[in-house]
C-alpha cells in the first residue's frame, strides 16, 4: 500500500477508504466475499504481465512455461472440486461463462427458458436489457405465489410449449435448494439442454452444503468471487466431449487474452476450498442464515419462500410499507451494507423495489456465528423503523461499527 500511496495518493485514498468501509461495516451483500492475503497476492502479481491467448501447451505467445503452471493448477483444482471432466477458468466474469455457453449450444434466435429476474434470476439468463434478451427468443418462468419456490410443472408446461434450445437452472436471489434432478427430466422432455449457473451456490456445492448440479447439468456456469470465495471471475463445467467447442467459444469466440494474474488466484482459492476448513465454513455460512431467518422471521419480516436453505435471505417488506430503496439506504446509513432487491409479482420498479436481499458468506469468513446474526437482527429491525430519522441510524452505526471492527478482516 505505501507505494501506492506515494506514485498514486488519489487511488491509494480511495483504496485506504474503501478497507476503512470493509472493516467498519457489516457486509451483507449476498454476491460478495473476503478473499484471503494469498489470493489477493496472486492476483496482484507479476502474472499481470503476461499474455497468453490460447490454452496451456498451446499458446499464442511465447514465454507461457510458468503461467501454464497456474492454469493447469487452476483447472486441476476446479474439476477435483466439482466432480467434473472438463474445465475452462478463462471467463473474465459470469457474465461471459454464460456467453460462452450459449454460444456453444444455441444459434441467435433459438429458445431459451430461464428465471425471471424479479423472481429470482439473472440478467444473463435472459433479461431485455442484456445480450441474452437480444440474441435469443426468452421465455420465462416463475416461483409459486404461495410458496415463493420454483413453479417446476410451470417449467416443463413451457418447455413442451415452446421446444427450447436451452433451459437455465439457478439464480441470484433464490432461497432455496434447486431441484437440478428435475430440471434434467424435463430437459431430457423437450430434447434441451440444461445449463445450471451455480454463481452463488458454488462454495456450498463444493462442500456437500447443495445439491450438485454436476451429474445432471450439460454444462454448468458459475462466478468465482460470491460463496467460492475466490477472485473476481469465471468458470465453465462440462463434460470432455463438449471441452473443444467451449474452449474455442472463450477464446477466440468472445475473450482475447486470459487474465493470468486472475487464473492464479482462481487456483489459490480452489486449493483453499479442498482443504476441510471450508467445509466447516460452508456449514456456518448456512447456519448463520438460518439464525439470520428466524430472527428475522420472530419479529414479524416475511422472508421470501419462508425461510433459507442456503446463504441468503429475500426480505419481502411490502406489508412494512417500505421500499428495498429507503431500507437499503437505512441499512448502510446503520452500517450494514446490503442490496434493494425485486421480490417475486414485484409491484415497484426496479430501483425501487420491495425487498432487501442479505446474505452470511461475507460475515462467516469474518469469523461471526449464529449468536452474532441475533445482535444483526435487532439492528436490522432498528434501521428498517428509522427510514428517514439519521440520528436514530447514526446511534445504530456507532454499536455496529465497533462490532464489526471486533471481527478483524485478513492483513491489508
Ligand atoms: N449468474 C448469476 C446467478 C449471478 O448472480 C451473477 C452475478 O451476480 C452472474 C451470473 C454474473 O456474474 P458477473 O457479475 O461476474 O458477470
Amino acid at each position: 500500500m505505501e507505494d501506492l500511496l506515494i506514485a498514486d495518493p488519489e487511488i491509494g485514498r480511495a483504496v485506504c477508504l474503501e478497507i476503512e468501509r470493509q472493516t467498519g461495516k457489516l457486509e451483507m451483500i449476498a454476491s460478495e466475499n473476503f478473499v484471503s492475503v494469498a489470493v489477493r497476492q496472486a492476483q496482484g502479481s507479476v502474472l499481470t504481465n503476461k499474455y497468453a491467448e490460447g490454452y496451456p501447451g498451446k499458446r499464442y505467445y511465447g514465454g507461457c512455461e510458468y503461467v501454464d503452471i497456474a492454469e493447469d493448477l487452476a483447472r486441476d483444482r476446479v474439476k477435483t472440486l466439482f466432480g467434473a471432466e472438463y474445465a475452462n477458468v478463462q471467463p473474465h466474469s459470469g457474465s461471459q461463462a454464460n456467453m460462452a455457453v450459449y454460444f456453444a449450444a444455441m444459434k441467435p434466435g433459438d429458445t431459451l427458458l430461464g428465471m425471471d429476474l424479479s423472481h429470482g434470476g439473472h440478467l444473463t439468463h435472459g433479461s431485455p436489457v442484456n445480450f441474452s434478451g437480444k440474441l435469443f427468443n426468452i421465455v420465462f418462468y416463475h416461483v409459486r405465489r404461495e410458496t415463493g419456490t420454483i413453479d417446476y410443472d410451470e417449467v416443463e408446461r413451457l418447455a413442451k410449449e415452446h421446444r427450447p434450445t436451452v433451459i437455465v437452472a439457478g439464480a441470484s436471489a433464490y432461497p432455496r435448494i434447486i431441484d437440478f434432478p428435475r430440471f434434467r427430466a424435463i430437459a431430457d422432455e423437450v430434447g434441451a439442454k440444461l445449463v445450471v449457473d451455480m454463481a452463488h451456490i458454488a462454495g456450498l456445492v463444493a462442500t456437500g452444503h447443495h445439491p450438485s448440479p454436476i451429474p445432471f447439468a450439460h454444462y454448468t456456469t458459475s462466478t468465482t468471487h460470491k460463496t467460492l470465495r475466490g477472485p473476481r471471475g469465471g468458470l465453465i463445467l462440462s463434460t470432455e466431449d463438449n471441452g473443444k467447442t467451449l474452449n474455442s467459444q472463450i477464446f477466440p469466440g468472445i475473450q482475447g487474452g486470459p487474465l493470468m494474474h486472475v487464473i492464479a488466484a482462481k487456483a489459490v482459492a480452489f486449493g483453499e476450498a479442498l482443504k476441510p476448513a471450508f467445509t466447516l465454513y460452508q456449514g456456518q455460512v448456512v447456519k448463520n442464515c438460518q439464525a439470520l431467518a428466524t430472527g428475522l422471521t420472530a419479529l414479524g419480516y416475511d422472508l421470501v419462500s419462508g425461510g433459507t436453505d442456503n446463504h441468503l435471505v429475500l426480505m419481502d417488506l411490502t406489508k412494512k410499507d417500505v421500499t428495498g430503496k429507503d431500507a437499503e439506504h437505512a441499512l448502510d446509513l446503520a452500517g450494514i451494507t446490503s442490496n434493494k432487491n425485486t421480490v417475486p409479482f414485484e409491484t415497484r420498479s426496479p430501483f425501487v423495489t420491495s425487498g432487501v436481499r442479505l446474505g452470511t458468506a461475507a460475515l462467516t469468513t469474518r469469523g461471526l456465528v449464529e449468536a452474532d446474526m441475533a445482535k444483526i437482527v435487532t439492528w436490522i429491525d432498528a434501521a428498517i423503523k428509522a427510514v428517514g430519522n439519521d440520528t436514530k441510524l447514526e446511534e445504530i452505526r456507532k454499536e455496529v461499527q465497533p462490532f464489526a471492527k471486533s471481527f478483524p478482516l485478513f492483513a491489508w
